[in-house]
Parts: structure tokens; sequence; C-alpha cells
């Protein structure tokens, strides 16, 4: 796909998150509430991700804290996207927080999913004198794929990070639910249980449901997700076309299509 679709496809992503924000503030008579629109931009290269960026899009979610690192100190992004903000929503490994805290432009991590993993970044932060926002990643039913706390454990996980992590902003929660859901025959459970799970945290901690925020929503299913309830949706495919290396959504340590990505050197670009 060349960049040229980008703004046709942008543009269509808009517009029918739009119409479901409507459509959601019609169907339960509360006022109209934005949606974040997260390009997922993992395996698309520097010059989709500029092009997006031209079309008014601002923030970007990348899978793979290697890519992550290269992409943000890539010369062309730099100069071409200075407000760009950066999200991560992949597997954090604690040995790659220190290089994932280097990149300057990224407002939020959404996969925190344990309390060790909440401590080591806090303790990271801390050192940095830096403030990040930060989702809990729930595993609401991904088989195969081990990231995402567990719904028993997500409320322990908030609490910890609302009243030990101070350089962790708790914005939300975070959840990929289960693939090739049939929505024809009704909501994807995932995504019930889900909401359900983030209707009992704000309960149990005395907050609105608004206090905290929900991402989920993808390629296949944004449009029901904004139904349900969604404030942030990460859509991939449908901006930029389908990825040239088809990867699954596990964590690979090495991820094969990065040796395609020129790995510059962090150190020398800073
Ligand atoms: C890749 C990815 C997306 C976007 O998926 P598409 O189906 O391409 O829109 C969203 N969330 C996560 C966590 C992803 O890894």
């Amino acid at each position: 796909m060349s960049c040229d679709h980008i703004r046709h496809n942008l543009d269509g992503i808009r517009g029918r998150v739009s119409q479901a924000v409507t459509r959601r503030a019609q169907t339960s008579g509360a006022p109209e509430k934005e949606v974040r629109l997260a390009a997922a931009s993992k395996t698309q290269s520097q010059e989709m991700i500029v092009e997006a960026y031209r079309c008014g899009q601002r923030v970007f979610a990348e899978n793979y804290i290697q890519e992550l690192c290269t992409k943000a100190v890539d010369p062309l992004i730099v100069t071409a996207c200075p407000e760009i903000q950066w999200r991560l929503i992949g597997h954090i490994q604690t040995n790659k927080i220190n290089q994932l805290l280097r990149v300057d432009r990224l407002t939020a991590i959404e996969t925190i999913d344990s309390q060790k993993l909440a401590q080591s970044l806090e303790k990271a932060l801390s050192q940095r004198q830096r403030t990040i926002d930060a989702m809990v990643q729930i595993n609401s039913g991904e088989e195969d794929v081990k990231t995402g706390c567990h719904f028993s454990e997500a409320l322990a996980l908030v609490r910890l990070i609302r009243a030990e992590c101070p350089h962790l902003r708790l914005t939300g929660l975070m959840t990929v639910g289960r693939f090739g859901h049939d929505w024809t025959t009704g909501p994807n459970p995932d995504f019930l249980a889900f909401v359900e799970c983030h209707r009992n945290i704000c309960e149990s901690l005395a907050v609105g449901v608004d206090a905290l925020e929900l991402s989920f929503g993808m390629t296949a299913d944004f449009e029901e997700a904004i139904a349900l309830g969604s404030d942030e949706v990460r859509v991939g495919t449908a901006l930029f076309g389908e990825r040239k290396h088809p990867i699954g959504l596990q964590d690979y340590t090495n991820p094969p299509y990065l040796q395609t990505i020129d790995d510059k050197s962090l150190e020398t670009a800073k």
C-alpha cells in the first residue's frame, strides 16, 4: 500500500469513529464522549507514519520496544512529526525498561500487567523524574497470549499503582480480546467481561466510571467496541493496510521483521 491511501483510509476511519460515537450517545442518552484513535503502526514504515501525521494523526501505538526506539529517533519522523505521541501497546520485558524510557515522546504505557512490572517502571521513572500515563492490561480471553493480568488480579494492581507508583498516572484499562468473534451472535463476551471488570473496579475505588478509560477495539471491531464504551481504539490494518510481516500479538523478543528496519545505534543518534 502506498502512502496515498492513508489519507483516504484515515478519513474513512475517522468518519466511522465519529458515527459510532454519535450512535452511542443517542442510544445511551449520555453526552457524546470523544474516542481517541491510536494508529497501531507496528511493522509500518517511517514514510507511512509521516504520511498519517501529515493527515493530522498524532497518536501512534507500537508493540515492540526495539522498534519503537528505532522509530522514535528516526530522522524522518523526528523532523516531520514534532508533536507525535507514542503509546506502548506490547509486552514489556523488565530488562528493556531503560531503553523504553529513553523515548522522549512516549506518553503512555498500556501494558502494565503485574505488580513487579509496575514497581520496576516506578523505580526507573522516579530516577528519571518522569511521569507517564499508564494502563493496566487485562487478559480477557486471548488464548495463546500470556500477557495481561487476570480479571481477579486487576483491582489489586490498579490499587498498587494508585497508592505506590506516583510516576505512573493511571488513566485506564486495556484489553485485546479473543480474535474472530462473530458479531452476528451478539457482543464479544470478552469485551462484556472487560467492561464489567472496569465497572467493578471503579465501584471498588469509589470513583465514577469516567475516572478510568477503556482501551479496546481494533480494525475488526472498533465500532462495536465504541458501542460498548471504548474510549480508545487502536487501529492498524484499516489505516495502513495489511502488515508486510503478519505477526500475532505474541511477544517475539526479536521479531523477524525488525531486521528490515534500519537498526541504528540509539546512543549515536542522541
Ligand atoms: C496490532 C495491534 C492492534 C491493531 O490491530 P489491527 O487489527 O491491525 O487494527 C491493536 N492493538 C494491539 C495490542 C495490537 O498489537
